[in-house]
């Protein structure tokens, strides 16, 4: 008899493979050139097979682009979407594989989409409608082994429900609103543009814009600061006046003149001692937050790069939203696996010898997966992981050798110093225990501002005194660490899903620069939604909708209920936003053309100061810069390097005086530069480059 056992990817099944063979494994490859593995345990064949990711997507039953539609099914996703096309392979590897076996085990990641994988092949490929279900949060031979012997005797239902009633709720919104935006803009302007949006791209686009809008209307206010800079025994100590904004300028000169020639002497000193408890475990958020913090990774390729040291099987499950760590998951025994590296040994030693170990963990829980830590079996040497790989692993493993540390005790100073019965006061900071900071090391933000040892009445030389012109600031824009933050904090989206809805966001153009800026396309895009398709705007409504899929996951309640709700929300959007189509369309292609001309236009034409623009000559083939004014006679126009993304700066060659353009190519460095290519400042660019070789 064979068991068959379905996994989620291919890597994935090679170590489960190597996990649960009781000898030589049979390594083969289908005919279609792609791996699968046979081997013996407990006497019976065993044959792994993978999937590559889904192999079904949803689709339409019947043709046609009027919206809203409700009646979809699941196809081979090789037949339906071009991008798709690669997983035919493996789809007829499985067809040809995994139709015999006598028992059926899914070993796909254990969550919605996983389930949902492994539901959808064994349904549709094998035929059956059950099957065993292996549960686990790491991919470490231990945690396999017991996963297979402990795998549970049905499919884990409540996830494959809740997975699938996600993917038709993402279907019903994502394919019903972006038709009806098409269609609008086609009425409205006889243009065609893409212009997705979905469940969840709305509510955090509209919150996107809402800051976009604080920040355009913001109007600074000017303001004087004093900034005295004091030293004692050469340490300087930087102190600002009491009233840390000084409105009016007189007062300010008053203060100031007061203050010029005055002597000062220390009024107050006041040192308070405090405890820093150690970070919480990491989820996949603040993974995301602190990979951005700390290297600048996108939160999109922190989760690609995390993934990958998951399926390595050196760190637990990183798409989870748990800040727990259970002791389950044996502290000791992943200390000891961890210690066999260098540079965490002694530190390792050092936590081993506590009598108890006790986490410090965050309020935030996961149905199926405990928070992100390294497994028993870290890389031989981490020498042999990417560079990025490498720093993830690394704040991985600080983060879990900080989470069992010692609170950190830290000092705060605060200072009142006295020049002629004006106050300055000044803060400073220090450590006094590292405690789990020793772990955390140089990932550790604390800001030590160290001071002298001071008394009151002690007199301090004045090395300056400035008065500074300031202005109040607008509210900051969000990074793409914060928004995701944000996210969160509302319930919108999952775990898995954010870095991606954020992708979409920028690749449509809604939204440009990493301090994120939203464009006049999704300003409009985000207006439109907010006067026609209110609820749309709303989180209210992914909220509902997300916590409604977290009691299908429960068993709480049928996914059927909430897909008529859904439907009938729909039906009653979708016929508000027909009546207003044509003055939706108008709208939107109005902010559509800004943001297209926005980004075409680089700047000023050095000799007739109209605009220079990035236009496409049919002739060529080949985009190029002219001339808004080749009308009145300017003759104005420069090439553009092929196949290159060109964005603008704003600023201007010092020596030609042509706008400056950034130009990003595929793999290479982008590099910016003039227009002119006889400009001076490219006299010796070839030189540079061979001199380089
Ligand atoms: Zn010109
Ligand atoms: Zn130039």
């Amino acid at each position: 008899m064979t068991v068959v056992i379905i996994t989620e990817k291919p890597d994935a099944s090679l170590r489960i493979s190597n996990a649960l063979a009781e000898s030589k494994i049979n390594a083969r490859k289908s005919k279609y050139g792609v791996p699968y593995y046979e081997f013996e345990r407990n006497g019976k064949k065993h044959i792994v097979l993978c999937a590559v990711g889904h192999l079904f997507s949803l689709k339409q039953s019947k043709r046609g682009s009027e919206y809203p539609i409700f009646d979809i099914k699941w196809v081979p996703s090789f037949e339906s979407r071009k991008a798709a096309k690669f997983t035919e392979r493996y789809f007829k590897t499985i067809e040809m594989k995994g139709k015999k076996g006598k028992e059926y085990y899914i070993a796909c990641d254990y969550d919605n989409e996983g389930s949902t994988i492994g539901y959808n092949v064994l349904r549709f490929i094998c035929d059956k409608d059950d099957a065993k279900r292996m549960k686990f949060s790491t991919l470490t031979k231990t945690d396999l082994i017991k996963a297979y012997e402990e795998a549970s005797e049905h499919l884990d239902f409540n996830n494959i429900e809740a997975g699938i009633a996600r993917h038709f709720l993402d279907f019903y919104y994502g394919v019903n609103i972006s038709r009806a935006f098409i269609s609008a803009i086609k009425k409205g302007s006889k243009r065609f543009a893409i212009l997705s949006t979905g469940r969840v791209q709305g509510p955090t686009l509209t919150m996107l814009s809402e800051r976009e809008k604080e920040i355009q209307k913001f109007k600074p206010i000017p303001y004087w600061h004093i900034q005295l800079i004091l030293l004692f025994n050469e340490l300087e100590i930087t102190a600002l006046h009491e009233k840390e904004k000084i409105w009016e300028k007189k007062e300010a000169e008053k203060i100031f003149e007061e203050c010029k020639d005055g002597k000062a002497v220390v009024d107050d000193i006041k040192k308070r001692e405090y405890k820093q408890k150690p970070p919480t475990p990491f989820n996949i958020t603040t993974l995301q937050t602190e990979a951005y913090r700390l290297f600048g990774y996108s939160p999109k390729q922190t989760l690609s790069i995390a993934q990958q040291l998951y399926t390595r099987a050196y760190i637990s499950y990183p798409r989870t939203s748990s800040e727990k760590l259970p002791p389950q998951i044996g502290y000791r025994e992943i200390l000891k696996a961890m210690s066999e590296t260098k540079k965490y040994s002694k530190f390792c030693k050092e936590l081993l010898t506590k009598k108890t170990l006790v986490p410090t963990q965050g309020k935030r829980t996961d149905s199926a997966h405990e928070a992100i830590h390294p497994t028993i079996e870290p890389p031989k040497s981490t020498k042999k992981l990417k560079s990025h790989e490498q720093r993830i692993y690394d704040l991985v493993c600080r983060r879990f050798l900080a989470v069992f540390g010692d609170d950190a005790i830290r000092e705060t100073v605060n200072l009142k110093i006295d020049i002629n019965g004006n106050k300055f006061l000044a803060s400073g900071k220090r450590t006094v225990e590292k405690g789990w900071v020793k772990y955390y090391g140089p990932f550790t933000n604390f800001r030590e501002i160290i001071f002298p040892d001071l008394k009151k009445g002690d007199k301090l030389d004045v090395k300056s005194i400035d008065l500074l012109d300031k202005e109040t600031l607008p509210p900051s824009r969000y990074s793409q660490a914060s928004i995701i933050k944000e996210m969160e904090k509302r319930g919108l989206g999952t775990r898995a899903t954010r870095a991606n809805i954020l992708q979409t966001l920028y690749d449509r153009n809604y939204i440009i620069d990493r301090s994120i800026r939203v464009t006049a396309l999704g300003t409009g895009v985000a207006e439109t939604i907010r006067k026609y398709v209110p609820d749309f705007a709303d989180e209210k409504l992914t909220k509902t909708f997300e916590e409604s899929l977290e009691k299908i996951m429960e068993g709480k309640i049928k996914k059927e209920k909430i897909l008529d709700k859904a439907k009938k929300a729909l039906i009653k959007i979708s016929d508000e936003f027909r009546e207003n189509e044509y003055k939706i369309g108008k709208e939107l292609s109005k902010a559509l053309i800004e943001t297209q001309d926005n980004a075409s236009i680089l700047g000023k034409c050095p000799s007739c100061d109209k605009e220079l623009k990035i236009l496409y000559s049919p002739k060529t083939k080949k985009n190029f810069v002219g001339c808004t004014g080749y009308k009145d006679g300017c003759k104005s126009v420069y090439p553009l390097p092929g196949s290159a993304l060109i964005k603008k700066t704003g600023k201007v060659c010092d020596k030609c005086k042509t706008p400056i353009i950034i130009v990003i190519r595929k793999r290479r460095r982008s590099f910016s530069m003039c227009l002119d290519p006889t400009c001076e400042t490219k006299a010796n660019w070839g030189k540079k480059r061979s001199s380089k070789k």
